[in-house]
């Protein structure tokens, strides 16, 4: 069922490619096994995925030590401050940096650990509908101005949420602003390879817009229910 679904995601992903004229190398897939256990992550694993979203910290803490220590690691929730020690280290990628404070207690976890943590910034592009994110380009701006500064921390791109809607172009539109927002912060001098977007739902839509992290969870593990 797993192994059958991943193929049906990555034939997807290149077609998608084809069309959108990319390399389907360029794509990550990630595989967001939130709720899901070790089990079912093995089967992931089985069928070559490599990388792994976890939305709770906790989760993350408790599903590492039973995977194999190659798997690439991503935290795509909401992150407390009490629960950073966590993340920071067993995360390759934490998605969601979306405050200045966070950065500086992140980039101080990390300091501690010796450790140079990739982290993306997460910015709300969708108004009212997701909870979290950096609200507008010039709280990024600044942010990302002052994360230059955090020794400890590689600001490697950026991640959005798309709005859960059926309008196609709201959805692109809250793409476009995340590739957008990308391109002036590399106008700026930033490097950023990076742009995590595209869910089961609208995954297609986010390699049009160039997204290079795909975060799938339904359409590879089944429905489930979320708990945030
Ligand atoms: C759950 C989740 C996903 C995956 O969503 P699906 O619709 O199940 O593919 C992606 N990104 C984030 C941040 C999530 O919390």
């Amino acid at each position: 069922m797993i192994a059958e679904n991943i193929k049906y995601v990555r034939d997807r992903i290149a077609e998608r490619c084809v069309k959108a004229g990319r390399d389907p190398q360029d794509i990550t897939l990630i595989a967001v096994s939130k709720t899901v256990g070790a089990e079912a992550i093995k089967e992931a694993i089985e069928s070559g995925i490599k990388d792994f979203g976890e939305n709770r910290a906790q989760d993350l803490r408790d599903k590492a030590p039973l995977l194999p220590p190659e798997i690439h690691w991503h935290f795509i929730g909401h992150l407390q401050s009490n629960k950073i020690k966590y993340v920071v280290g067993t995360a390759k990628l934490i998605h969601s940096i979306d405050t200045l404070e966070l950065a500086v207690e992140v980039n101080e976890a990390a300091q501690k650990r010796n450790i140079v943590q990739k982290i993306l910034l997460e910015v709300k592009t969708s108004g009212e509908e997701s909870k979290f994110g950096i609200t507008s380009a010039e709280k990024l701006f600044a942010i990302a101005e002052a994360v230059k500064n955090l020794k400890n921390l590689d600001f490697c791109g950026l991640m959005t949420m798309a709005p859960l809607v059926d309008d196609e172009a709201v959805i692109r539109n809250s793409f476009r602003t995340l590739r957008k927002l990308k391109d002036e912060l590399e106008s700026a001098g930033f490097i950023l390879p990076d742009l995590s977007m595209g869910m089961t739902g609208d995954f297609e839509f986010a390699i049009d817009e160039g997204a290079t992290l795909v975060r799938i969870g339904t359409a590879i593990f089944g429905e489930r229910n979320y708990k945030d």
